[in-house]
């Protein structure tokens, strides 16, 4: 016979907590406490098994489940030393839902189930205590009328205010047990109103509509919602569990709470919680009275003249210290506790592993390792990869007063507070001034990279989570609001307008990339803290690592971060972004306009000392670390002015006919740029830029090398390489070049020459490619884009459409698309080393900074991934979970 229920109590349980998929979170860690041997009140879990089966048959239950309800029942009864529905020797019971994960809003609790007319008269003599039989009572009516029976909440909260302003009390604790009676009296009359028929009174169909509340829950639009945002299967199903009650509710001996075994803020090795005294349930939570500390010392610090747990119960507080101690070493985390406690003795209710900020669960983890309770390896596993954001990031001062003006979406993290200007050439020119800026744009394109560069935040009223803005701001691990629709900028006056107020370019504002908000003013911030614990784990994370984790990085600034944040290297490092600079701009847009190679050439002569300098400066910063420097890549019309207005302007500038200027950008014009003339295909069409850039490359390298001591291995990375015949012409290119140079400076120096695997066709015939290529980065935000067929800057659009719609589950350009794209870099993988075994593998683009996505990467053996220089903490630390197998 199938077994669908589990008992526990009097120190014994047939399940354990590694039975969570089958009894749910809830029952198996209710089970294990039994076995513990902790004060439990008996129960029994009805497994999740029953509710696939419900599922699966059109909401009916298995044939045998009655009769091992009953059965359970019947025990729980004798180990309470009571009986169900018996108004003799009353047994109530609590029926509560649980789920493997918490669902938090999928279904509420049902407490003192087998009250009714009758029983509720037993109870008071029983407890001799009818205030408290009747507030049991009417609590019962309540919670069933809203989780079975479906009636409003707010109907009951309604009756009971009205009821409280007529007898002119404060707090619920006020009713007397006449109060109390007359209440459930109203409550009654209102249900038979609402429903034709009046409350049921009979325990047992009192206790199977809740059961089947609960299964029914599973599928509510709330808990739908909720597994969707956190990715939990309908397969799993809900458990039920039913457990003898016990009352907090009994007076000024009795008393509910709910406490962490460390502190859920700050990780403070502090038992830490809150109590009510004459309470019952979720009312602490429910804020109806102002809860009490637990410890006398979190009292005193909290300045609270409510006596604490510790005074007040002082026994009960001694087992709740030492039961509390016992489970954090048993589960060996940190656990969220509820409790009871009837008559001055202690009930336990429910432990798990608590809920943490960031901060905590760091300080928690490092603590622990020290204190011998886990290891360091487990410690490493213990962090939320994507957590360390928070901390890596000025934040604002939860304490700071807030003017909040507007808000959009939180696309990237931090906080920035500075002076609004509305043009990247006005952010520049007041950064450079030693001013703080926030680039404040409708929306932001690759012009606007050196004015992002030069803002402390970037404020857009349009576009999404994966727009320009968004993408490069992540990128250069700036605080970004993008999207933020209320607001709406005028270039024209120079103003910013907002609900109920108008600013102007030149006034503060302070943005918060992790909430979205935008505000008026400057506001106090918490600088990031790497230090400490954030060090320790680290440092552990990278003693199990097995991949490197470098950054995307080209400027100065940019590289100097990367290896404050423990970079390895340099995995991409984009020259194009070298040439929005405003002095060096003219030239490459010299060079775009000539008409003949030889005018070409005289104008990369002009480039050529720029980049040299750019490069010997990284190398020099990352003194011997591997440095990838990807070939210019983006099509040139990027380069050239749009509108007649800068048409004209440039044209004046570099006095050339605005007509040229014109015809030039017109030619250029492509239907689809993304798939057009650019990457190696410029080097094809003109090699002296490919020429150029490598000459530049190895200068730098014999310059640097000599400067450190240190001998630089630049990896020269050719871009949108398709057929191999692309990368062998750039590459004989580049080896010209280069023992050219090394001729010249009589110094021999070692470089690699790799490419991007960034179109499918690359990763099909990567055992070709890598005949020539000594290394292979995957570029995988344009391998998705190409694999997909999705442009990223048109895709925010229609991928929101397809999430809410539940076609997909993850924007593929920021978590990797493992069955399709990452099919696709395992084959290069495996196709690359099959001809090269010693070739570099890694991955660039914002997949490198992803955890899931990291551990994919470890999974196909990656040598390295690199991701902008504000996630190469992530990248450590996910990069260790990888290797240890708990990515
Ligand atoms: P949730 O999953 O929302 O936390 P619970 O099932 O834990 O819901 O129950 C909600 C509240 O009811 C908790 O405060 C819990 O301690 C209390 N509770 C549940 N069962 C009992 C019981 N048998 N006796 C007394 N209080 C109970
Ligand atoms: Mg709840
Ligand atoms: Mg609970």
């Amino acid at each position: 016979m199938a077994k669908w229920v589990y008992k526990f109590g009097d120190g014994q349980a047939e399940g354990r907590a590694g039975d969570k998929e089958l009894l749910g979170g809830k029952g198996a860690n209710l089970a294990e406490m039994c076995s513990l041997g902790l004060p439990v009140p008996p129960g029994f879990t009805i497994t999740t098994e029953v509710c696939t089966w419900y599922y699966a048959h059109d909401k009916s239950y298995p044939q045998e489940l009655e009769e091992q309800v009953d059965a359970a029942l019947d025990e729980v009864g004798r180990i309470a030393g009571r009986r169900f529905g018996d108004p003799e020797n009353l047994l109530l019971v609590s029926v509560r839902s649980g789920a493997r994960a918490s669902m938090p809003g999928m279904m509420d609790t049902v407490l003192n189930l087998g009250l009714n007319d009758e029983t509720v008269e037993a109870l008071a003599s029983d407890s001799g205590d009818a205030r408290f039989a009747y507030d049991s009572y009417r609590r019962f009516i309540q919670m069933y009328s809203n989780v079975v029976l479906g009636l409003d909440h707010e109907m009951f909260e309604e009756i009971l205010e009205d009821e409280k302003s007529r007898l002119d009390y404060e707090v619920d604790t006020d009713f007397t047990a006449p109060d109390w009676q007359r209440v459930i009296g109203i409550y009654k009359a209102r249900i038979e109103e609402e429903l034709g028929e009046p409350f049921p009174q009979e325990p047992r169909k009192q206790l199977w509509g809740a059961i089947g509340a609960v299964f029914s829950s599973w599928m509510n639009p709330r808990a739908i919602t909720y597994r969707r945002l956190h990715g939990i299967p309908e397969s799993w199903g809900t458990a039920v569990n039913v457990q003898a009650m016990v009352f907090g509710n009994m007076g000024e001996t009795s008393a509910t709470g709910v406490a962490f075994t460390r502190n859920p803020s700050t990780g403070e090795n502090a038992l830490y919680g809150e109590f009510l005294v004459n309470a019952q349930g979720e009312d602490v939570v429910a804020g109806i009275r102002t809860p009490q500390n637990i410890t006398e010392a979190a009292r005193i610090e909290a300045g609270s003249d409510k006596p604490s747990l510790e005074k007040l119960m002082p026994e009960a507080f001694a087992s709740f210290v030492a039961i509390s101690e016992k489970l954090e070493k048993h589960y060996r985390d940190m656990q969220d506790l509820e409790f009871t406690i009837e008559r001055g003795k202690l009930w336990m209710l429910q432990t798990r592993s608590g809920k943490r900020t960031a901060k905590a669960a760091l300080k928690i983890a490092v603590d622990m390792a020290r204190e011998g309770l886990i290891t360091p390896e487990e410690a490493v596993t213990r962090i939320d990869p994507a957590s360390l954001d928070q901390l890596l990031h000025p934040t604002i001062d939860p304490k700071a007063e807030r003017d909040i003006i507007g808000i959009g979406l939180p696309a990237s993290p931090g906080a920035a507070t500075g002076e609004i200007v509305f043009t990247s050439e006005e952010a520049e020119d007041l950064k450079s001034q030693g001013r703080k800026v926030i680039l404040v744009r409708v929306e932001t394109s690759p012009e606007d990279i050196h004015g992002m560069h030069a803002a402390e935040g970037i404020l857009t009223t349009r576009g999404g989570m994966t727009s320009h803005a968004a993408v490069v701001a992540r990128g250069m691990g700036k605080p970004c609001v993008s999207g933020a629709g209320s607001l709406r900028v005028d270039y024209r006056s120079g103003m910013l307008m907002a609900m109920g107020t108008v600013l102007k370019k030149g006034d503060i504002i302070t943005i918060d990339g992790g909430t979205g908000h935008v505000l008026k003013g400057a506001v106090p911030m918490l600088q990031p803290e790497l230090s400490g614990d954030f060090a320790a784990i680290m440092e552990w994370a990278d003693k199990v690592r097995r991949m490197r984790v470098r950054a995307n990085a080209e400027t100065p600034a940019d590289a100097r971060m990367a290896r404050s944040f423990g970079a390895e290297g340099i995995g991409l490092c984009r020259t194009e972004h070298m040439f929005f600079d405003e002095e060096r701009i003219v030239a490459m847009r010299e060079m775009i306009l000539s008409d003949s190679e030889s005018d070409r050439r005289a104008a990369l002569a002009k480039l050529l000392p720029m980049q040299r300098s750019d490069f010997v400066e990284l190398f020099e910063i990352m003194a011997g670390l591997p440095v990838t420097i990807r070939l210019l890549d983006p099509p040139l019309h990027e380069f050239l002015p749009k509108t007649e207005e800068e048409i004209a302007e440039v044209a004046a500038a570099m006095s050339v006919p605005a007509d040229k200027l014109r015809e030039r950008t017109e030619a250029l014009h492509e239907f689809n740029p993304m798939l057009g003339h650019r990457g190696c295909r410029l080097a094809v069409s003109y090699p002296e830029i490919a020429e150029m850039q490598a000459r530049a490359i190895i200068e730098a390298a014999v310059e640097a090398g000599k400067a450190t001591g240190k001998p630089v291995v630049p990896e020269i990375m050719v871009p949108l390489v398709g057929i191999v015949a692309e990368l062998n012409f750039v590459k004989e290119r580049i080896d010209q070049v280069a023992r050219e140079v090394m001729k010249e400076k009589g110094v021999e120096i070692e470089y690699l020459v790799g490419t991007m695997i960034e179109l499918p066709r690359a990763a099909i015939r990567a055992h070709v490619i890598a005949e020539s290529a000594e290394f292979f980065s995957f570029g995988t935000n344009d391998l998705t884009q190409t694999t997909f067929g999705i442009s990223r800057d048109d895709a925010a659009t229609f991928l929101e459409i397809y999430r809410k719609k539940g076609l997909i589950e993850e924007d593929p350009f920021v978590s990797l698309d493992i069955e399709g794209v990452g099919e696709l870099v395992r084959m290069g993988a495996e196709k690359g080393r099959a001809t090269r075994p010693d070739i570099k593998l890694g991955i660039c683009g914002e997949h490198g900074g992803d955890p899931a996505s990291i551990a994919f990467c470890e999974k196909v053996g990656l040598d390295y991934v690199s991701c902008s220089p504000f996630r190469v903490p992530i990248a450590r630390l996910a990069a260790a979970q990888a290797a240890v197998g708990r990515g």
